[in-house]
Formats: C-alpha cells, sequence, structure tokens
C-alpha cells in the first residue's frame, strides 16, 4: 500500500501557530482532496487551505506569529522532527524491499527545493509575507536563501547510503543555472537528476507537474520512496509511498 507520511500542514496557521505544542506528536490530518484515500500524518493542525485550489500567500496580518514560529526555533525543531521520521521510514522501507542494496534496487527520495532544501523566510519576511516575483528572482539568483539543515542532512545521509536522491522543484527551467549553483554553494551536490519546470508544464499547477515528473521517473525504473516537501502538491496524486510535509506557515500552493 502506498504511504504518505506527512508532518506539519502548509499555509495559514491561524490556529496552527498559536496552539502548536512546542514539542509536535505527529497524528493523521486531512490533506484534502488532491490526496484523498491516502492515510497521511501531521503535527495536529488540519486547516482547510491544505485543500485550497490557489496559490495563498499568508500576509501581514499574520506576520508577527509567522515571524516568531521561524525565529523561536520552532520551525526548526519541527524540522528536525519531520526529517528524523523520513530518515526512519526509508531505511526501513529500504530493509524491507531492498535487501540492503538500494543503489541496485533505484530506491529513490525526492526532495523539493523552496522551504525543503532551501529556505526563503527571509525574503518573505521582507515583503510581509506576500509574494513579488522580481524580488523574489533577485533574492534567489543571489542565492540569499540558507540551506534549511535537518533537510540537507536528510538529503546527505540517504546518499551516502547509497539512495537516489532527486531533486524536483516548481522552479522554472531558465533558473536552472542559479538554482544548482546556489544547492551546490550550500553542500547539497551529487543529485541524480535535478528535474525544473519545462516551458511546457508551465501551465500546470504544483500537484500535476510534480507527480506528472514522478510517474515520468518510475516509469524510468526509479522506486520512489518517499517525497519530502513543504506542499502537499509536493507528494499528492501518487508515484511515491510515503510523502513527508514540512512546515510552511508562509504560503500554500496546490
Ligand atoms: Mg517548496
Amino acid at each position: 500500500m502506498r504511504r504518505i507520511v506527512f508532518t506539519l500542514p502548509a499555509a495559514i496557521l491561524s490556529l496552527a501557530l498559536f496552539v502548536a505544542p512546542a514539542s509536535a506528536q505527529v497524528v493523521p490530518v486531512d490533506p484534502g482532496t488532491s490526496a484523498a484515500g491516502k492515510p497521511i500524518w501531521g503535527t495536529g493542525q488540519n486547516l482547510p487551505p491544505l485543500a485550497a485550489t490557489v496559490p495563498y500567500f499568508v500576509g501581514p496580518g499574520f506576520a508577527p506569529a509567522v515571524s516568531d514560529y521561524y525565529a523561536s526555533g520552532k520551525a526548526l525543531r519541527q524540522q528536525k522532527e519531520i526529517a528524523a521520521a523520513a530518515h526512519a521510514w526509508v531505511g526501513n522501507w529500504v530493509d524491507d524491499n531492498c535487501g540492503g542494496k538500494p543503489r541496485s534496487c533505484k530506491a529513490t527520495v525526492v526532495f523539493d527545493v523552496d522551504e525543503t532544501l532551501l529556505s526563503n523566510y527571509a525574503f518573505y519576511k521582507g515583503t510581509d509575507f506576500t509574494f513579488d516575483q522580481d524580488g523574489w528572482n533577485a533574492f534567489n539568483e543571489a542565492c540569499k536563501s540558507p540551506a534549511i539543515v535537518p533537510v540537507r542532512s536528510l538529503y546527505t545521509r540517504l546518499r551516502e547510503s547509497g539512495i537516489r536522491v532527486v531533486i524536483m522543484t516548481g522552479r522554472a527551467e531558465a533558473t536552472r543555472s542559479w538554482t544548482e549553483g546556489c544547492l551546490e554553494q550550500h553542500g547539497i551536490t551529487k543529485w541524480d537528476r535535478l528535474i525544473l519546470r519545462s516551458p511546457s508544464e508551465a501551465g500546470l499547477n504544483a500537484d500535476e507537474y510534480k507527480s506528472g515528473e514522478r510517474a515520468a521517473l518510475e516509469r524510468a525504473g526509479y522506486r520512489i520512496v518517499a517525497s519530502i516537501g513543504d506542499q502537499v502538491s509536493d507528494m499528492s496524486s501518487g508515484y511515491l509511498r510515503a510523502g513527508f510535509l514540512l512546515p510552511n506557515a508562509m504560503y500554500l500552493i496546490p
């Protein structure tokens, strides 16, 4: 059975940021229709925006709470919890299915980029948690986004254990050179594939684009054990065995 293991739903955090326990407990959550029928675990929030059909940015009204969530270390703590859960789950799956040889069985973990391997918190804080494409491009072209350390560590540990790592981002193909450069600058290297959104995929929503690319990977023989991302759309609509959802209190991309 395919399983999606999520932690911490994204975006609108009205209740989430104010009542989330200091140490999150992983519980079942409802991610909305896009991943219906998949068992998903999160950290207790069950927020309507997870089922939203249009992108959402949390905006200035929540800015103090969002800032506190990141600046206080809560986000980092939950990122660590999720990375640890992913590491354990993937290790167990490989033990059960690959006979200790993850490379030859093409066991693969897919990583998103923004708010997964790299953090744009500083950019969004500067815009009161709204979106500005030109500003975002400038921020990322200059590689001002730091690595999210627990996820980078997970990436490295999995890769060094023989698991294939694929990076899949909604960023446009046109950003490849500076996306690659920034990942490498932060020590995120040696991926099997770095997949960016091609011009022909520009009209797809994130769920359609990412599940389509996972389907293509599976057709090519990759066995996608898990997808790690900050959006349900990083792991909805199949072609994976588990999803791990990182916190994103700033925006939602369906
Ligand atoms: Mg992301």
